[in-house]
């Protein structure tokens, strides 16, 4: 029998195999243990293992686990998506399998919402550079990320990207508050350049993630770059697949802000990891002439809302409101955030920490990204998961890494892992050459 190959990310590469997880530690099966700093991708909100939420997709596997959505509705689909407008606002849910194709439909829907006004130039996508929105052609299309596009970019859309708010590393070489938001209102010269009658949307991540390492914009940001859009009648999508369900210490991140946008991904914490599942999260104002219009929205895949998926979504929000787990985050935040500052007072290699909740962004001074990849590399040999992020203005030059843990990991939780972290970055100043 010829050897199997599953794909990793670095062929040729040896990876650890899981074997189990409980809480914020995972298990190999060489009886390894990691605590699980950075929850997998941002991912894995409430850890490893809950018994509540894998019975209830135990349960709705015995009563039917796959139909079709254009077949049959289901009850776990119909209370989720009920649940996600209670919390959102948002009273269109569209569900699909991907933070990727959150993204996907987003797009699609800001662009048909056009069409059925009768404005089929209003097309293109504007964005920000720094920036991650997935890995498939439109969500690429709209990344501001130099490494995962460069061998596809002459397939990708032709959408402009305005500076990210990188306060660290302003792109204008100012200071907030005295900038008067250059970055926001980029935003306006860029529209009036391509004229507003061939934009569709604007799409944003509210905390910059793997393109940025949490890069979290001032107050009165996002208020602005509403205003602009509304000024210029163009559509506000806003990425929440890694800010979105309670990572930073409110439902959606954007709330922060006061700021309501017109179209809403999420995915990854809006199941924990428990099952594939991400939600298009639509306004009225956006599906009216949609609703008025065709009544079809051109998108969706074979497991979108998929009952088992849905299940375990579900159990995973209900369980985050009954344990108040949100309510948590804030302050727990604030806790791993000064633990994270007594590091930097002993590695000056540490120049910037930003982030908001759960959600925290430690960014190196410039040693790239080989540096990134020792500090993950030696976490992992520490027994502590980090997550790698691409730094610096140009996207490549700097070095950062997300502390993002479950958001109901303990006090006691969290000091281990700043101490595992602390091991790593010792190891950092003693072998990095
Ligand atoms: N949007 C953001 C903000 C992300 O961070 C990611 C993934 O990291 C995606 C979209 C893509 O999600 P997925 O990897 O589930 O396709």
């Amino acid at each position: 029998m010829p050897h199997s190959h599953l794909i990793k990310p670095l062929i040729g590469e040896q990876y650890p195999t899981i074997d189990y997880g409980k809480g914020v530690f995972l298990y190999d099966t060489d009886g390894h243990e990691y605590v699980d700093a950075c929850s997998g991708a941002v991912t894995a909100n409430l850890g490893h293992g809950m018994e509540e939420i894998l019975q209830s997709i135990v349960n709705q596997g015995n009563k039917v686990a796959f139909v079709y959505r254009s077949q049959f509705s289901n009850q776990p689909a119909e209370e989720l998506a009920s649940f996600l407008n209670d919390k959102t606002g948002y009273p269109w849910t569209f569900f699909v399998n991907s933070g990727s194709e959150a993204v996907e439909t987003a797009i699609k829907i800001a662009i048909q919402h056009w069409q059925e006004k009768g404005k089929p130039l209003k097309r293109k996508i504007l964005s920000r550079w720094l920036s991650y929105h997935g890995i498939t052609f439109g969500a690429l299309s709209a990344s501001g990320h130099p490494s995962r596009r460069e061998r596809f970019d002459s397939f990708l859309g032709d959408w402009p990207t305005i500076e990210p708010p990188y306060c660290a590393h302003c792109p204008f070489g100012k200071t907030y508050p005295s900038c008067g938001l250059a970055c926001a209102s980029q935003l306006d010269t860029m529209i009036t350049r391509i004229g507003a009658e061939n934009i569709a949307a604007f799409m944003a991540e509210p905390i910059i993630g793997a393109a940025g390492g949490a890069i979290t914009p001032p107050k009165g940001y996002y208020e602005r770059i509403k205003e602009i859009c509304e000024a210029h009648d163009i559509l506000f999508i806003s990425d929440e697949v890694m800010t979105g369900c309670g990572r930073t210490g409110t439902f959606l991140a954007l709330e922060q802000w006061g700021v309501k946008a017109d179209i809403v991904a999420v995915g990854k914490g809006l199941s924990a990891g428990y099952a594939p599942i991400a939600a298009t999260l639509i306004s009225e104002k956006v599906m009216e002439p949609i609703v008025q219009g065709s009544k079809v929205i051109m998108s969706g895949h074979t497991f979108s809302g998929n009952p088992m998926s849905a299940t375990a979504a579900l159990a995973v929000l209900k369980l985050i409101e009954s344990e108040k787990i949100i309510e948590g985050v804030d302050q727990k935040g604030t806790y791993l955030k000064n633990l994270l500052e007594k590091c930097r007072t002993e590695f000056p290699f540490i120049q910037d920490i930003r982030g908001r909740g759960l959600m925290w962004g430690i960014e190196f001074d410039e040693r790239g990204a080989g540096f990134t990849s020792f500090i993950v590399q030696n976490g992992v040999d520490n027994g502590i998961l980090l997550y790698p992020a691409s730094a610096g203005i140009d996207g490549r030059k700097g070095s950062a890494i997300m502390v993002a843990p479950p958001l109901n990991s303990t006090k006691r939780e969290l000091e281990e892992m700043v101490k595992r972290l602390r091991r790593t970055f010792q190891m950092a100043a003693d072998n990095w050459k």
